[in-house]
């Protein structure tokens, strides 16, 4: 889809399972599941929605999905698809991994940042050898020294070898980090969770929200995930987010959502953010 200045390009990087109460937070099964159906492990389906974004010559993909380095176990856990992948499905669309120049990360953990190493019969390599990879300073502290409640999130297997190949870019705060993309601080789902905003070079935005708005579901205010581990700061976050994202019309990705990857915005008759366009992407 052109879009300005940008050609956008959706690619599935895989779908999982996860808890359909974790998913949710506080709000009881009776209502979420009016809106979302689950499996009989209580598991609700989601994509791991990645963007790649070209202006020019220059490549930009927001987010690399589960990747496809799970043992058995852990692919049962999640339901974890592994015969996607964002590399396959670039190459799928024509475009080589290597060709990709940044890969922003909102934040690392395993949903966002699995396919960004691949495992060959030696070790582990990075999926995208000439991108500069930006993440949040802080994003990149915590993910290297989990606690008991973010470990099984962070696995180093997806983040050691970027470091070791020197392609990891710290940034703090909000940033341009290459012309028309900058990162803003939303933070909530973890400290150092970054959005993405893309200008368009006629006046439009395009915005991934990550996780501080995973679904069109989560666009509801109360509706945040209790894997989030400052849920007031998720609230802050996505209430000044969409609103902007609203009134100054931009279009919006989420990374999770299996059928509205994307969207415009507008406010309900009660002045509530609500989906006014559905889009694909494609
Ligand atoms: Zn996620």
């Amino acid at each position: 889809m052109r879009i300005g200045d940008l050609t956008l390009a959706l690619v599935n990087g895989g779908n999982f399972r996860l808890d359909g109460g974790a998913m949710h937070g506080v709000v009881p099964k009776t209502i979420w599941s009016r809106l979302v159906s689950c499996d009989e492990n209580n598991r609700c389906e989601y994509a791991t929605n990645c963007l790649l974004v070209e202006r020019g010559a220059r490549r930009v993909l927001v987010e690399t999905g589960n990747g496809d380095k799970f043992p058995p176990k852990e692919r049962a856990i999640y339901g974890i698809d592994h015969d996607r992948s964002v590399a396959v499905g670039l190459r799928t669309i024509g475009v080589e991994p290597s060709s990709i120049d940044m890969v922003v990360m909102t934040h690392l953990h395993f949903d966002h940042a699995g396919g960004a190493t691949r495992r060959t019969p030696a070790s582990l390599e990075p999926v995208f050898p000439r991108a500069r990879h930006v993440v949040q300073r802080s994003e990149w502290r915590d993910a290297t020294h989990p606690h008991e409640r973010n470990r099984a999130s962070y696995l180093a297997e997806n983040i050691a070898p970027l470091e070791a190949a020197g392609l990891v870019d710290l940034v703090d705060g909000e940033r341009e980090v290459a012309p028309g993309v900058r990162v803003l601080p939303t933070p909530g789902h973890t400290a150092g969770h970054q959005s993405v905003l893309f200008d368009d070079g006629c006046g439009g935005r395009v915005l991934f929200l990550g996780d501080v708005v995973p679904t069109s579901v989560h666009l509801r205010l109360p509706f945040i995930m209790a894997y989030d581990l400052d849920v007031v700061g998720t609230l802050e976050s996505k209430r000044a987010l969409l609103a902007r994202a609203a009134d100054e019309g931009w279009l919006v990705v989420f990374g999770h959502d299996p059928t509205t990857p994307a969207a415009r915005l507008v406010r309900d008759e009660k002045g509530e953010v609500v989906v006014g366009e559905r889009l694909a992407l494609d």
